[in-house]
């Protein structure tokens, strides 16, 4: 269900580096990374970083490298 530490961290990196990064209020480019959001799904980064992709773990642009 969950994917161990260095995986999470990795993916957290590629999102902190992508174009669809939101705030928890869906706005561009936070200054804090609390409650960060994925603009394409609306999905909250750090509970869907967490998760294997049988528990929906899944970059809506495939740009997560497991
Ligand atoms: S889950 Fe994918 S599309 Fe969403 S912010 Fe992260 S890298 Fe970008």
């Amino acid at each position: 269900m969950f994917v161990d530490k260095k995986i999470k961290e990795d993916r957290l990196n590629v999102c902190k580096n992508c174009d669809f990064y939101r705030n928890f209020l869906m706005l561009k480019r936070p200054k804090w990374t609390k409650g960060a959001r994925c603009g394409k799904c609306s999905c909250f980064i750090d509970a869907k970083a967490s998760l294997t992709k049988e528990f929906y773990g899944e970059c809506p642009e495939g740009k997560w490298k497991e």
